[in-house]
């Protein structure tokens, strides 16, 4: 059994996913040009789409993480715990650029914006993969986002469901059986 027996189309193939990356990536790099910057990578979901996004910004940055993960059914955001920080002196003054997998309720990004502006960054903006604007709650809109997407739980390049999926180089829908149990788990 591999993971794409459990796939029920694929949305973003992976030629797809780098064109779209190459042209966030021309974005923020006109963007910062001439400026310091550090990009934080959020995990678990960011860490595929935050290494190829890296790779193809030609300027000087710093990276750093930072960890979250909401606790919810396994497809819906729950309560936010932040896990892990960059320290002090990497964000007190920096301009940062927040790295997620996808904007959905937007709760997520929205908290940790403000807990990095209120540790003292000079600037934080956001980059994501995902942009699912149909769902939003939280007033912020992404700086950069590479793809807008439906209102589907998708899977792949780095977004999982129960924990797994996070590997499968392209994005897709999990087919319903898939969702039979619904778990208890924490998401990143
Ligand atoms: P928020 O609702 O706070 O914007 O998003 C919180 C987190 O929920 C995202 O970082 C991601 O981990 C998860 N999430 C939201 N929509 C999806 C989706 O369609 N697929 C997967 N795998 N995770 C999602
Ligand atoms: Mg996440």
């Amino acid at each position: 059994m591999t993971l794409d027996n459990d796939i029920e189309r694929v949305l973003f193939s992976e030629g797809e996913i780098l064109s779209g990356i190459d042209r966030v990536a021309r974005e923020v790099t006109r963007t910062y040009q001439g400026r310091d910057f550090t990009v934080v990578s959020v995990l678990k979901g960011s860490c595929v789409f935050a290494s190829d996004l890296i790779r193809r910004i030609p300027i000087p940055l710093e990276l750093a993480f930072l960890a979250a993960s909401s606790y919810g059914d396994g497809t819906t955001s729950g309560a936010l715990e932040i896990n892990f920080i960059p320290t002090g002196n990497e964000i007190e003054g920096r301009n940062l650029l927040l790295v997620d997998d996808i904007l959905d309720t937007g709760r997520t990004l929205h908290k940790l914006k403000a807990e990095l502006s209120k540790r003292g960054a000079a600037e934080v903006r956001t980059c994501v993969f995902l942009d699912k604007p149909s769902r939003r709650e939280a007033p912020i809109k992404p700086d950069f986002r590479a793809f807008e997407v439906e209102n589907l739980f998708v899977v792949g390049y780095g977004l999982d469901y129960a924990g797994r999926y996070r590997n499968l180089p392209y994005v897709g829908a999990l087919k319903e059986v898939v969702y039979a149990a619904p778990k208890k788990t924490a998401r990143g």
